[in-house]
């Protein structure tokens, strides 16, 4: 286990540590219907968990603030984020289970999940109170919404450095709010990083900004219609800064009125879970070390690339040696 004290923590993240039982199945049940799959596999999982290995195998020094349970799926969980380097100190344990997500993949890679939040319900404005130290401390703060909306607003509050918000899963609309996120913390976040699927549930085009069609201006430049209608989405959000990660194309970097596309590598595919928790533990590790935001990016993609190289999503997560270099 690696030692992590207070004052070495440079990455901070908020979120979720899930149990994942997954299933083969050969295909996914209908409504009504019982099949049969194969055995069931015991994974660690939940973003949170998933964004902060990710960034402790890139060499980061990571601390998570979050919650488990009492039983011994909980301490398994904690004891294998440890041995990753994690610093889980701040791991509260509450009574009861943690999350659990029960996955179901078909023969094609088609999913099905439901989470159960388990202790992930149970983090709150107390449990980020108890990190804020740590906190201020951090030069990333990165966060998700698979735990309460009141725990990440805390910890956007108390972020001292970069707060980096990965929106996933997006949420519905909240009163008050812009595109399904609370007025305030638009006003908090740095750096957002949604997926398309994100985007879009965040930023719906309407004809408040340019045609998709718009051959100059901070669009010039971008090859098709589809990626000039993501650089205006990401335009129109109340965030200056956004990476839309867009699968095998790369990402979309949003830097103030300057938008860039950064390619992915053409890597042989192989299974694409956990790529965008590769890529958010990345860019939050690059980000920690002084890179400029499209640097990150380019960083980020090279990590995620790798990591869909390989089956698992933290089986798949490369180390940084593994990235061939030392520096983003
Ligand atoms: P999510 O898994 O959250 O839906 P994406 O599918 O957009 O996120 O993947 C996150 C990032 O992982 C991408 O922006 C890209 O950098 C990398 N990635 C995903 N799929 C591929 C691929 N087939 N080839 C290369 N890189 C990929």
């Amino acid at each position: 286990m690696v030692d992590r004290t207070d004052t070495t923590v440079r990455v901070v993240v908020v979120g979720s540590v899930n149990l994942d039982q997954v299933i083969e199945v050969a295909a996914l049940p209908r409504p009504g219907e019982t099949v049969t799959g194969g055995p069931v596999l015991r994974l660690g999982g939940g973003k949170g968990a998933n964004q902060a290995v990710a960034a402790a195998r890139l060499g980061g020094a990571v601390a998570l603030i979050g919650a488990v349970g009492s039983d011994a799926d909980s301490a398994a969980l904690r004891a294998e984020l440890a041995g990753e380097g994690v610093d889980v100190g701040r791991l509260a344990e509450v009574p009861g289970p943690p999350g659990h997500a029960v996955v179901l993949v078909d023969a094609g890679a088609e999913n099905c999940i439901v989470v159960s939040p388990g202790a992930n319900a149970a983090v709150g404005e107390a449990e980020v109170a108890a990190a804020r130290e740590v906190l201020g401390a951090a030069a990333v703060v990165l966060a998700q919404l698979e735990v309460p909306m009141a725990a990440v607003l805390a910890a956007a509050r108390s972020a001292g450095g970069t707060f980096v918000l990965n929106p996933a899963p997006v949420p519905v609309s909240v009163p008050g709010g812009a595109g399904g996120l609370p007025g305030e913390l638009w006003g908090l976040v740095d750096v957002l990083v949604p997926n398309r699927t994100e985007l879009e549930g965040l930023s719906p085009l309407d004809g408040s900004v340019g045609s998709v069609d718009e051959p100059v201006g901070p669009v010039n430049g971008l090859p098709t219609p589809e990626l000039r209608r993501v650089a205006w989405q990401a335009l129109a959000l109340p965030c200056p800064r956004v990476v839309v990660t867009l699968g095998a194309e790369g990402v979309l970097v949003r830097d103030g009125s300057f938008v860039e596309l950064v390619p992915a590598p053409k890597v042989a595919a192989v299974d694409t879970t956990g790529a965008g928790d590769t890529f958010c533990g990345a860019l939050a590790v690059a980000l920690a070390e002084g890179e400029p935001l499209a640097g990150a990016a380019r960083f980020a993609v090279r990590a995620a690339a790798l990591s869909v190289t390989r089956t698992g999503a933290r089986t798949a997560m490369p180390t940084r040696a593994a990235l061939g270099s030392a520096a983003p």
